[in-house]
């Protein structure tokens, strides 16, 4: 099977053009594009005609297409991205000094989580590792000088550990060099908690990892997240133990999705400190981004600054991830449907360092 040039990592391309050198030529060239283009040149600098026109034939591009991009206030951009025959979301989030992409490793989504608007799709397709990277690239190419684009989180739509082969691949392609070159505590990996897909990535990346926990209790968890019943929150906080006693240098985020009057209460501020004890874990708390049929409501600004009081006062680290992009349904679990009349769609506007 012949895989899109930007799905391919630095050795496999070593092999395919029997030269490490001539790879490490091709990534430069890739790097200094401003974007892809429809397909490969005819001549590249550093290789041999005979070896690239061979490469050449068997390898395309996956340059995607951007069929909407909608900008908000604060410079966050939404691409309705096409991968053929699908429509995932790329969102790229300026902050100081560096961007962060956001990326859709499936188009539509395997999990069904209650306030996630994406499951309103089903699922519709994995994406291959190129799909992801060329994501990247494409958002990349936008980003302003004063703010490159350093950061990826795999936070747009999709269950990443229900693709993990195509997402290790990604993730390894994008902190490879000579290029992307990113480190791999920049990128993030945000899972709704696959167990067996969370503990092979935890065993096989050094990337970062966010876990999505949403709920304190087994009861509430499984009412937003019904996949709660297979891997409840023991299972998970267990696993990231045993990873934390491991590799205790990887970042680790634990995501909570603030609902009014079902998690934001002040025993739950508690039992989250206690749930996560001895963990060397950050919380990221986001206020819910409404949308409708779900019966689920965002708390007023007060009670997600109480609970955020309640749970830093106890020693825990902990962040306000105030919604990005609202206006341009770009915020967390918004990125699909708006372009179809649909709900307003889905990913997480969530800048993780
Ligand atoms: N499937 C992965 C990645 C996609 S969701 C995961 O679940 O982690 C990315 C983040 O957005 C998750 O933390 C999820 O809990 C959050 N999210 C989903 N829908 C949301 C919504 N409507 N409002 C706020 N956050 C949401």
């Amino acid at each position: 099977m012949s895989r899109d040039l930007p799905g391919l990592t630095l050795d496999e391309l070593a092999t395919e053009l029997d030269s490490r050198q001539r790879a490490v030529e091709v990534l430069k060239w890739l790097g200094s594009l401003k974007e892809l283009p429809a397909e490969l040149p005819l001549l590249m600098p550093g290789v041999s005609h005979r070896v690239w026109s061979t490469f050449r034939q068997q390898h395309g591009v996956s340059r995607l297409r951007v069929s909407e991009r909608s900008v908000s206030e604060d410079g966050t951009t939404k691409y309705a991205v096409d991968v053929g025959g699908a429509t995932v979301e790329t969102v790229r989030i300026p902050a100081k000094g560096r961007s962060t992409i956001c990326i859709s490793s499936q188009a539509g989504c395997t999990r069904r989580c209650v306030f996630c608007a994406t499951k309103e799709l089903g699922f519709i397709r994995q994406l291959k590792a190129e799909e992801m990277v060329a994501q990247y690239l494409l958002a990349r190419a936008e980003a302003p000088a004063s703010a490159p684009a350093r950061n990826v989180v795999f936070m747009g739509m999709g269950e990443p550990m229900d693709n993990l082969d195509e997402v290790l691949r990604a993730v390894e392609v994008l902190t490879q060099g000579p290029f992307p070159q990113l480190r791999q505590q920049s990128v993030t990996v945000s899972t709704s908690g696959v167990l067996p897909g969370m503990v092979r990535f935890l065993e096989e990346s050094k990337a970062s990892l966010a876990l999505s926990l949403n709920a304190t209790t087994d009861e509430v968890r499984a009412r937003v997240m019904p996949q709660n019943k297979t891997w409840p929150i023991g299972a998970l906080l267990e696993a990231l133990r045993e990873a934390a006693a491991v590799d205790p240098d990887r970042d680790t985020f634990v995501e909570y999705v603030l609902f009014k009057d079902v998690n934001d209460t002040d025993d739950d501020a508690d039992r989250l400190v206690a749930l996560l004890a001895g963990l060397p874990a950050r919380v990221n708390l986001i206020p819910y981004n409404p949308f409708p049929g779900t019966g689920l409501e965002t708390p007023g600004p007060e009670r997600v600054k109480a609970f955020h009081a309640r749970v830093a006062r106890q020693g825990q680290l902990c962040l306000i991830r105030w919604p990005r992009g609202r206006e341009i349904a770009a915020a967390c679990g918004q990125l699909v449907l708006a372009q179809d009349g649909g709900p307003g769609f889905l990913p997480a506007a969530v800048a993780l360092s």
